[in-house]
C-alpha cells in the first residue's frame, strides 16, 4: 500500500479533544504507525470541515489511494465552534461510493472502539452499524493496529484489530515519527492549531473500579510516558513551527509522575516530577504560545492539599495564563456519589475548588487568572433523583457565595457505552424537562456572574483568532484550553485584532473590542458596544471633528471615563 487517505472526523473523548482548532493523538499515532513501517507512503489528511464542501471531490480523490481510514467518535459530544463532528449518516454516505467498493475502509477512534456515541442522555449504537461500509474496526490501540497493517510479515487480512500497546515505550517512536501530519491540518498554516498531548493513559482508580460511566480504568494500571518522551514529541512539533499544546490526555495531571500510581486510589503528587515536565517543555519550546492543561481529580487535591499546592505552583511558573483545570466533579448528591463512585463528597469538592482558586486564581494586570478549575457535572446517573439537581445546585451557590471563581461549568448527560460499569442502565430519575431548566437556571444564575469574575470589564485577551462570523458581528476566540467566547461587531479581514479587551458580558461570552483602541477609527458599532455609550453618543463621536486626545473624547461624551477603557484607548496614529 503506498497511498493512504485519512478523514479525521473529530474525536472527543474525557482524555483526548480533537475539533479544531484540536488535533487529537489519533491522526498522528496512525500516521506515525504507518511512517514508521515506510517514510515514503503517503498520507493524505483531511478534516471533515473540509470535505463537505463537496463530497463528490474527495471520493475522486480517494478513489486513487490503498486504503482509507476514518477517525471518529463523541464520547462526551458537545457544541464546537472550531468545527462540526462528522455524522454517522455523513460516514455512510462519503465511504459507500461506488467507486471506492474495492478499497479497504478501517474505521479507527472512539466510534470503534465503545460505539457510536450520538448524544447525551442515549445508549451508544454498536460500531457494526457502518459496517459496511467499513471492512474493519479497530477495537484495540489504533497505532498498534496500524504498525501491524504496515508490517509485511502481518498485513491487513491478519491484522489484529484488538491488538493493544504493552507499554507507553512500545508507541513512542511512532508519536515522533507521525508529528508531520499536522503539516496537513486546514489551521498548520495560520498557526491556528493546538496539540493535545498524551502523559499518561488509564486512571489511577482503577484500582476501585472507577467512576460507573468512565471507560479509562478500563486499561488498567496507567501506562505513563516520560518526560524524555513528551519532550521528543513536542520537540518535533516545535520544529515544524506549532506553538500550542495542551497536556490534556491523562486522567489527573496532578497525578502524573507519582511513585503511588498503581498503589493508591489517589496517588500523592510529585511536584518535582511536574516541575522537571513543565521546565524541560519550556526548555525545548522556549518560544510557545500556549502551555495549557486539562484533567485535573478534584479528589487528588482534597486528600492532597499540601502535595497539590505544590504542583500548581510548579505548573504555574512555566506554563501560560488562562489554563483550566478540569474537575470532574460529576454530581454532588451522596446517594449519586456513592452509587457511581464518584470521586469525593461535596466538602472535598468545594474544598478542591478553594485550594486552587487560592493558587491559581493570581492574575497579571488585565490578565486572565493563571489557573482556575473548571466544573464538569454529569446527568443520567444511577441514584439521581430530583434532589440531586438542589444538590448541585446548592454545590455552585456555595462556590458563588464564597466569592470563588469557577472558570467554566461543562453540564453535559452520560452516554451508556459498552466496556463501562454503566452499561444500558443509565439513570433515569430525572425528567428530560427538569434537566433542561436546571441547565438553564445554572446558566442564568452562574455563568452569567461567574464570567464577570474571571474577566472583568478591561481584560485583555492577547493573540486571538476568528472562528466565525454570525451576522454582524465577528466570533473570536484564544487558542486554548476552553477558550471564551468574544463577539465582536464586524470588521474587515485586514482589521481583524490580534489582541482585544472585554467591555461587556454575555451569559457565556464576551463583548470585546480591538486593543489597544484608537478613537479615531472606531466605527459607530464599536462604540455602541461600550456599557453607557448608547446610540446618540455614538453619532456625536462619529460626528466629532477632533478625537486627537482623551479630553476630546471625554468633552463629546460628557460621561465618566472607567478607568479600564481609558486604559484601552491610544491616540497614536
Ligand atoms: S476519576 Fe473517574 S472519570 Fe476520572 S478518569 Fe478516573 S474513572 Fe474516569
Amino acid at each position: 500500500m503506498e497511498r493512504i487517505a485519512i478523514l479525521d472526523g473529530y474525536v472527543d473523548e474525557p482524555t483526548v479533544l480533537g475539533v479544531p482548532p484540536y488535533v487529537s493523538i489519533y491522526p498522528r499515532y496512525v500516521a506515525g504507525a504507518i511512517w514508521a513501517q515506510s517514510s515514503k507512503i503517503q498520507i493524505h489528511y483531511r478534516t471533515i470541515d473540509q470535505v463537505r464542501t463537496s463530497f463528490e471531490n474527495a471520493q475522486r480523490e480517494w478513489s486513487k489511494m490503498d486504503l482509507l481510514i476514518l477517525i471518529a467518535g463523541m464520547i462526551v459530544p458537545g457544541k464546537y465552534v472550531g468545527g462540526t463532528p462528522i455524522s454517522i449518516r455523513e460516514a455512510r454516505t462519503l465511504f459507500s461510493s461506488p467507486i471506492l467498493e474495492d478499497i479497504p475502509k478501517v474505521l479507527v477512534g472512539p466510534w470503534g472502539n465503545f460505539g457510536c456515541g450520538i448524544e447525551g442522555g442515549k445508549i451508544a449504537l454498536s460500531s457494526d452499524v457502518l459496517v459496511p461500509p467499513f471492512d474493519y474496526v479497530v477495537k484495540g490501540d489504533a497505532e498498534v493496529v496500524f504498525s501491524q497493517i504496515f508490517d509485511h510479515s502481518i498485513g491487513l487480512e491478519s491484522a489484529d484489530m484488538g491488538a493493544t500497546r504493552e507499554s507507553a515505550a512500545e508507541i513512542e517512536e511512532f508519536i515522533v515519527k507521525g508529528s508531520r501530519i499536522v503539516a496537513q491540518h486546514p489551521g498548520y498554516h495560520t498557526n491556528h492549531i493546538i496539540c493535545e498531548i498524551e502523559t499518561y493513559r488509564g486512571c489511577p482508580r482503577f484500582l476501585t473500579g472507577g467512576c460507573s460511566f468512565c471507560i479509562e480504568p478500563s486499561y488498567g494500571i496507567p501506562q505513563q510516558r516520560t518526560v524524555k518522551s513528551i519532550a521528543a514529541e513536542i520537540e518535533s512539533l516545535y520544529e515544524l513551527g506549532v506553538r500550542a499544546f495542551r497536556l490534556g490526555h491523562q486522567a489527573d495531571l496532578f497525578s502524573y509522575g507519582s511513585k503511588e500510581i498503581g498503589e493508591e486510589e489517589f496517588p500523592t503528587p510529585n511536584a518535582n516530577a511536574i516541575e522537571d515536565l513543565f521546565s524541560t517543555i519550556r526548555q525545548i519550546a522556549p518560544e510557545l504560545d500556549v502551555l495549557h492543561i486539562d484533567n485535573v481529580n478534584p479528589g487528588t487535591i482534597a486528600h492532597h492539599p499540601t502535595e497539590s499546592k505544590q504542583v500548581a505552583k510548579a505548573i504555574m511558573k512555566y506554563h501560560t495564563p488562562g489554563d483550566v483545570a478540569a474537575f470532574g466533579v460529576e454530581s454532588t448528591d451522596p446517594e449519586v456519589v456513592k452509587k457511581n463512585n464518584l470521586k469525593g463528597s461535596v466538602d472535598e469538592m468545594i474544598e478542591a475548588v478553594r485550594i486552587l482558586n487560592e493558587v491559581g486564581g493570581t492574575r497579571e494586570p488585565r490578565g486572565l487568572p493563571h489557573l482556575l478549575p473548571g466544573i464538569n457535572l454529569l446527568y443520567g446517573l444511577p441514584g439521581e433523583s430530583k434532589k440531586t439537581l438542589e444538590h448541585n445546585m446548592n454545590f455552585l451557590r456555595q462556590i458563588l457565595d464564597e466569592g470563588l471563581i469557577v472558570r467554566r461549568i461543562n453540564i453535559r448527560q452520560v452516554i451508556g457505552l459498552e466496556g463501562t460499569m454503566l452499561g444500558k442502565t443509565s439513570g433515569k430519575g430525572i425528567k428530560r424537562n427538569q434537566f433542561f431548566k436546571h441547565r438553564q437556571e445554572i446558566r442564568d444564575t452562574v455563568d452569567s456572574e461567574m464570567i464577570r469574575r474571571v474577566a472583568p470589564a478591561g481584560t485583555i485577551l492577547h493573540s486571538v483568532f476568528l472562528d466565525a462570523v454570525e451576522g454582524n458581528h465577528m466570533l473570536l476566540r484564544q487558542l486554548g484550553t476552553y477558550p471564551l467566547l468574544c463577539h465582536m461587531p464586524l470588521v474587515g479581514d485586514n482589521q481583524i485584532p490580534h489582541d482585544v479587551f472585554v467591555v461587556d458580558h454575555g451569559p457565556r461570552s464576551l463583548t470585546v473590542l480591538p486593543y489597544p483602541f484608537k478613537p479615531k477609527e472606531a466605527s459607530m458599532a464599536q462604540w455602541k458596544t461600550i456599557p453607557g455609550i448608547g446610540g446618540k453618543r455614538a453619532v456625536r463621536l462619529k460626528a466629532a471633528k477632533t478625537l486627537e486626545s482623551l479630553s476630546d473624547v471625554s468633552t463629546v461624551l460628557d460621561m465618566e471615563i472607567p478607568d479600564w477603557l481609558e486604559q484601552s484607548f491610544s491616540f497614536e496614529n
